[in-house]
């Protein structure tokens, strides 16, 4: 059993952009990534302070926008328009959830699918579904890198995605259908799941549920990519694999934290480098 090293993929994917960040500097060109936070949520505060030092490191500038909980939709458009139209902004990124009141759809539709580095524009999206696409979304997208970087090949394997966000779930089994892989998703009306998900070679979990997926949930040597990001009952960061039960009868598998996380930015940051250039070239 190997346990995927998500940090350390993630780090070599980051050097390689800060890489050739320096080459754009040469040229007079500096990524630039927007992030918008709206109120006080404490994890989404924690993955955007992750997002700036990852900017930092890979050599973009970075802005913050935190905007209190009563900001109102069309404050908030408002921003995004005049993020829009600025020449120093490559990448716009709104941080969900958003609070109560707030229409995400409507924040995410202003972006301008030039610098919506997070695909979840509906332009984006579409592009994806034909694999003609300049953005991947960052996890999926991460989780994929990571099973490139490992020699994981996803060609006529069955893969089982349990989870159908339009973030994760959804085009997780698009990018896995992208490299032949025979897709199977679940979600919470599934009947028999663990029945679904023991065939799986591939296994990914988003469900947001600690520790949901249990050893008998899974076959032997099965590649199990966890991406959720849950609390257990002492407050200790968990993923929805029950890991100590589970690693043994796998023959990958990723840790929480360590694992998806640190891809998601990675390709955050890849994903801006990428629009700094079709943006200026
Ligand atoms: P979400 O929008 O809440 O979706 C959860 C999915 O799980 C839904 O499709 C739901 O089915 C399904 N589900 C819930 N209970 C189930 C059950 N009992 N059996 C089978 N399926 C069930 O969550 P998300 O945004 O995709 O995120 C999932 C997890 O990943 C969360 O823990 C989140 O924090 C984490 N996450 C991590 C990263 C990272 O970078 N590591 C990035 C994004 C998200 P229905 O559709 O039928 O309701």
């Amino acid at each position: 059993m190997t346990i995927i090293d998500g940090k350390k993929v993630s780090a070599s994917v980051k050097e390689q952009v800060a890489e050739e960040t320096k080459k754009l500097k040469e040229q007079g060109i500096v990524p630039g990534l927007a992030v918008i936070l709206v109120g006080d949520d404490p994890a989404s505060r924690v993955y955007v302070n992750n997002k700036k030092k990852a900017c930092e490191l890979v050599g973009f500038k970075s802005e913050e926008y935190a905007l209190p909980a009563t900001t109102t939709q069309e404050e908030l458009l408002s921003l995004v328009r005049d993020l829009n139209e600025r020449k120093d902004i490559n990448g716009i990124l709104c941080q969900l959830p958003l609070p109560k009141g707030l229409d995400e759809n409507a924040v995410i539709e202003a972006i301008s699918p030039m610098k919506d580095v997070d695909a979840f524009h509906k332009q984006n999206v579409g592009r994806i579904m034909l694999g003609d696409y300049d953005f991947l979304p960052c996890t999926p997208a991460g989780i994929m890198e990571m099973l490139h970087a490992y020699g994981i090949s996803v060609e006529g394997k069955r893969c089982v995605v349990i989870g159908r966000s339009n973030i994760v779930g959804k085009p997780m089994a698009m990018l896995l259908l992208h490299e032949n892989g025979t897709v199977t998703i679940c979600h919470s009306r599934t009947k028999n799941l663990a029945e679904i998900t023991r065939e799986a070679e591939i296994l990914v979990a988003a469900v947001g549920r600690a520790k949901f997926v249990t050893a008998d949930m899974v076959g032997d040597g099965a590649v199990v990519i966890d991406v959720g990001m849950n609390r257990d009952e002492n407050g200790k960061l968990c993923g929805d694999v029950d890991f100590e039960n589970v690693k043994d009868k796998c023959s990958y598998i990723t840790p929480v934290p360590g694992g998806v996380g640190p891809m998601t930015i990675a390709t955050l940051m890849k994903n801006t480098l990428k629009a700094a250039k079709l943006q200026n070239f």
